[in-house]
């Protein structure tokens, strides 16, 4: 979209999440348009932003499978209905209008539809920024690795010590020329046995350590070294094409507060359709609250289904709220 522009789909899904991409599918199967909306600039929530190399063993069908994998088998699954994806824009205020609703994200673009699908999560992330690296995202300074081969044959130094930043060190530790962990305390939050398995793969650790400057090539200004300072030692200077800030997040629901839900402990209630407080706004997935409520891809799954059957039925009171079964679609 350029801006500010309208787009007028079926559904709109707010989060890019497992819960999202699996909504996108139903959509789609139900003869709707829809577009993904997420604050991210890629898709696959949590599942991207916290553990992308991790296997997952409890979604149905697959014994295990890598987080990254189930996300790029959601993006296909979803892609033959070719959803219109609203990367890195986030959702801030929901209107209603005569025949529906219309959400404006920032930068003022709006889209309109008859229903919104809420699959928020745990709300917006927003990465914990690198304090040394002020002004150099983007240019050699990321978040996440969404394409590992990118990094092939660079430095890259990882700075963090949770299970993401030993994720990303394992990950790339074949591709890259040389990987790098900084972490500013001697103690890691990340599983024993990962960090075990980073020091036996010999990836260099430096620990007690603060990074204090990027620096550029000087040629074009692209990220060359970095400079680290380990307490009470001396100042060292590491090459780096790249450097991995894998320091957490923060999440809030943010503007979602604002739209008029029922909304306890950052989680929206729904009743048994999966509908909201709102008339035409649904929820499911992480964000979604109800009696019992289980947190996991699979509950997701299932919720967004139920959400999607019931919105066909709310677009068209003579749609079937059973969508039949899709292996007797052709
Ligand atoms: C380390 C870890 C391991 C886990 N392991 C498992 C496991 O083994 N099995 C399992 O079932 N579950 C696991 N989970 C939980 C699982 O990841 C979540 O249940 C799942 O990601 C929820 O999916 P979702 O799509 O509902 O939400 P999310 O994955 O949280 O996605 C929500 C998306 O909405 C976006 N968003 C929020 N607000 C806005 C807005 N206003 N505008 C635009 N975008 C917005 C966010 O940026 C985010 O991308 C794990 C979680 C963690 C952190």
């Amino acid at each position: 979209m350029g801006s500010p522009e309208t787009l007028s789909v079926d559904v709109l899904i707010v989060g890019a999440g497992p819960t999202g991409l699996f909504a996108a599918y139903y959509a789609g199967f139900r003869g709707l348009s829809m577009a993904v909306v997420d604050s991210l600039p890629e898709t696959g929530g949590q599942v991207t932003a916290m553990y992308p190399e991790k296997l997952i063993y409890d979604v149905g069908g697959f014994p295990a499978v890598r987080g990254r994998d189930l996300i790029k088998g959601l993006v296909e699954q979803a892609g033959q209905w070719n959803p219109t994806y609203l990367l890195g824009r986030k959702a801030e205020a929901l209107t209603s209008t005569p025949d529906g609703l219309e959400m404006t994200l920032d930068g003022g673009d709006v889209v309109r539809a008859g229903a919104v699908l809420i699959t928020a999560g745990i709300g917006e992330f927003t990465p914990r920024p690198l304090p040394a690296g002020d002004g150099w995202l983007g240019r050699g300074l990321v978040h996440f690795v969404p394409a590992l081969e990118a990094h092939r044959g660079q430095d890259v130094v990882v700075v963090g010590g949770g299970d993401s930043a030993f994720d990303w060190v394992l990950a790339l530790r074949s591709i890259a020329s040389s990987v790098t962990l900084v972490h500013r305390r001697s103690r890691f939050r990340a599983a024993e046995s990962i960090v075990r398995e980073a020091r036996e793969a010999g990836v260099r650790i430096i620990t007690d350590a603060e990074v204090t400057a990027l620096r550029g090539n000087g040629t074009d200004g692209a990220l060359a070294e970095i400079e680290v300072e380990p307490k009470g030692g001396e100042r060292l200077v590491l090459p780096a094409q790249t450097v991995v800030a894998a320091l957490g997040f923060t999440a809030d629901l943010g503007p979602i507060e604002n739209w008029g839900l029922k909304i306890d402990h950052r989680s929206i209630e729904v009743d048994s359709t999966m509908a909201t407080a709102r008339e035409r706004v649904y929820a499911a997935g992480d964000v979604a609250a109800y009696p019992g409520k289980v947190k996991l891809i699979a509950t997701g799954f299932g919720e967004a289904a139920t959400a999607i059957n019931n919105i066909a039925v709310l677009l068209d009171p003579d749609a079937h709220l059973f969508p039949g079964h899709s292996s007797n679609a052709e």
